[in-house]
């Protein structure tokens, strides 16, 4: 606990008060995850060392399907024509279902392979490297598909649908409608129970359901009215129902669309008209859909990272070849400073990215309950630094980086979706922000409350009228600290890694600092901006990106003391020891220049400047651009976006697409 009582200048009477407060502090927050406690100013090392690995029988049959899949997408993956073609043909399916790809999650007694998290992302990964449409296809099929089915279906369902989805069924995912993005929460499908009991009654629209039109079966998400049995309050809460193609009233009206990466992947477009979805198909709980998509999420979001690391990493081999083969002004372009920080920083960020993958991926299979923000900031830091080493590689390439058949292009355009899917990153920053620092900041809410703390006035006053007003020990005790911390500038005692190899200290050292420094700069931050900082994501996002730096700066550490535990030796260790230091380095300077950012930052120009280009926007007529087609206040004014030299699909019928709005919504009004 904070030295507080260690504080210079301060009278005998608090001291005293203090030393009480600390010993009478409560139990820290251990049942949170790594980065929650990272905002307490904790480190939980127990969480992070020794870094995670899989049993050796699971590893060497993960290594088997790996040689025989390598081999596969060595000579015969045609991921030049997926991507040409639009399309991944139905043989590469089957080949995945073949080398037990596609079921490798599924339990061994349901005809899967039975393995953990971790050897299927790295599975994922090797895919990635090849080709990204294939990696999101596998990827839609089994974190989304069959997770929900193997972690909320019935024993009934598990032996009606596992096997065939082991075996030769794809499955999708139906949460996306054209009025539901981010805010997946908003479902404007709807379902209700039909009068006979025996059915589900569904309605709506579902758009972008990757292979939702080459599925067998798929989960839908819908609405549902849900009577509270205490209260008998009804409301409407998500339910998850699994829905099949040739259910009465399902239309799968747009089976894709032409577009800018992962192009062999397609997303359907689905119309329910009153569909009946027989009563045992409802996963989980009526009510309890969200909680479905969000666990399922959990390992959406390790497997999208998997896809971008493999990418990322056979960018940067093929780039920093590249560099040594190429001379220009007589000299390799390896020898150019400039081209030397872009070689460092991909192997920098390639080595942290994987450290965060796989310990992610060991924290879901170790199924820690705590593990949102750590799937979140896996997701955020590996699509980021995934983007940042391909955009790397495309730079040091030069012109023929742009060349299709150098498939740097390719993995460039395929990976720029991973920023927006599965949580668009700056979503994910606002959740990690907020679901991050719920509990502390709730504290913090209840004592100052308690307390009666006023922001205006000096700590002074406000720990002497605390002190006068004689409040119950257990308020004081955290009172006090909080108020000299932010009130003061005071920090609690630096947390400190104990279980690093001895040769590492300096950076365990540095590690804990900005640790204790992250900390202290939310608990200042929330004082400083108090309500208003729901509304500042600049800020929520400095202090969402630092936990992400610490916390890949904890996997990197994990991950390479693990590699001098085993004796790692050569140039690939060498490669690996300078790329986690180089990151160290480089997450610092992130971090750092983030607390600077804090005060020192361009947030109120920031502000003026898009409210007065959103201005001159609202005067420009709406029939010059494309207007998302479900505006609830611009719908239907916008200019018709061209189809001409636009790729159709077969069996696409757009007639038959609605308007889906929100109840009530305007059709128009907007500029
Ligand atoms: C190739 C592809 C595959 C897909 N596969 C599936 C699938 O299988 N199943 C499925 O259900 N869906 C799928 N989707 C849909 C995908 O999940 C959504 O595109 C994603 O959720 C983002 O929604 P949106 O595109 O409507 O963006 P919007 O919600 O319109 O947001 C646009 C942008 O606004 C910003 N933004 C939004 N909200 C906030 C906020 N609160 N704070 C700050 N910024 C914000 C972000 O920058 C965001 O990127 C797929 C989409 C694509 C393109």
């Amino acid at each position: 606990m904070a030295e507080l009582s260690k504080m210079k200048g301060l009278a005998a009477r608090d001291r005293e008060l203090i030393q009480d407060a600390e010993r009478m502090l409560g139990p820290e927050p251990n049942d949170m995850g790594f980065v929650k406690n990272l905002f307490w100013g904790n480190v939980r090392e127990d969480l992070v060392f020794p870094y995670p690995e899989t049993s050796p029988e699971e590893t060497a049959r993960c290594d088997q399907m790996l040689a025989a899949l390598d081999d596969y997408l060595l000579h015969e993956h045609p991921a030049i024509e997926i991507d040409q073609e639009e399309e991944i043909p139905r043989w590469v399916v089957d080949k995945l279902f073949d080398l037990g790809v596609m079921g490798m999650i599924i339990p061994k007694e349901y005809g899967g392979q039975g393995m953990g998290v971790t050897s299927y992302n790295r599975v994922l990964e090797r895919i990635g490297r090849t080709c990204a449409s294939t990696s999101v296809l596998v990827s839609a099929h089994q974190s989304i598909g069959c997770k929900a089915i193997v972690l909320f279906g019935t024993e009934k369902q598990k032996k009606m649908w596992l096997p065939h989805l082991a075996k030769d069924w794809l499955s999708a995912f139906c949460l996306s409608e054209p009025n539901v993005g981010c805010d997946a929460g908003g479902q404007e499908t709807r379902c209700e129970v039909s009068e006979d009991g025996a059915h589900y009654i569904l309605n709506g629209e579902k758009k972008w359901s990757t292979s939702g039109a080459l599925a067998q079966i798929f989960t839908v998400m819908a609405k549902q009215k849900i009577v509270n049995p205490k209260t008998g309050k009804e409301t409407e809460k998500v339910t998850a129902i699994v829905c099949t193609p040739e259910m009465p009233g399902v239309h799968i009206f747009e089976k894709n669309r032409s577009k800018y990466g992962i192009r062999g992947t397609w997303q359907a477009r689905l119309r329910f008209e009153n569909a009946k979805a027989p009563r045992e198909n409802l996963l989980h709980i009526e009510g309890k859909g969200l909680s479905v998509a969000l666990t399922c999420l959990n390992f959406g979001r390790c497997t999208l990272s998997a896809g971008v690391i493999g990418a990322a990493k056979g960018a940067a081999d093929q780039a920093i070849k590249w560099t040594r083969t190429r001379h220009q002004f007589k000299r390799p372009l390896s020898d150019f400073e400039l081209v030397k920080l872009r070689i460092a920083r991909m192997s920098a960020l390639n080595y942290a990215a994987d450290a965060v993958l796989y310990m992610t991926t060991g924290v879901l299979d170790n199924n820690h309950p705590d593990l949102m923000l750590e799937t979140a900031l896996c997701k955020v830091f590996c699509s980021e630094m995934g983007w940042q080493v391909i955009n790397d590689a495309m730079q040091v390439m030069g012109g023929e980086s742009y060349m299709t058949e150098n498939e740097i292009e390719r993995a460039f355009r395929d990976s720029r979706i991973y920023l927006i899917v599965e949580g668009a990153n700056e979503v994910m920053q606002s959740f990690v922000f907020g679901y991050g620092a719920k509990q502390l900041a709730e504290q913090m809410l209840a004592v100052q409350e308690a307390v009666g703390w006023d922001n205006e006035q000096a700590m002074g006053e406000n720990l002497a009228r605390i002190i006068r007003n004689g409040l119950r020990p257990s308020v004081m005790k955290l009172a006090i600290p909080l108020g000299l911390e932010v009130m003061l500038g005071w920090r609690k005692s630096v947390p400190v890694l104990t279980r690093l190899h001895g040769s590492l200290d300096d950076r365990a050292k540095r590690f804990c600092a900005l640790v204790r420094e992250h900390s202290h700069q939310f608990k200042v931050e929330s004082r400083r901006h108090a309500e208003k900082i729901l509304d500042r994501q600049a800020v929520q996002a400095r202090i969402a990106d630092n936990a992400m730096w610490l916390y890949a700066m904890a996997c990197s550490l994990s991950r390479f003391d693990r590699q001098i535990r085993q004796g790692e030796d050569g140039v690939e260790f060498e490669r690996d020891k300078t790329a986690c230091m180089h990151f160290l380095d480089l997450a610092e300077v992130k971090i750092r220049r983030n607390f600077v950012a804090m005060t020192d930052n361009a947030d109120e120009s920031m502000r003026t400047a898009a409210q007065a280009a959103i201005a001159v926007s609202d005067s420009q007529p709406n029939n010059l651009f494309i207007i998302p087609e479900c505006s609830p206040v611009a719908a239907g004014t916008g200019r018709t976006p061209p189809t001409a030299g636009v790729r159709q699909f077969p069996g696409n019928d757009t007639t038959l697409k609605t308007k889906t709005r929100s109840p009530g919504a305007a059709t128009s009004g907007a500029p």
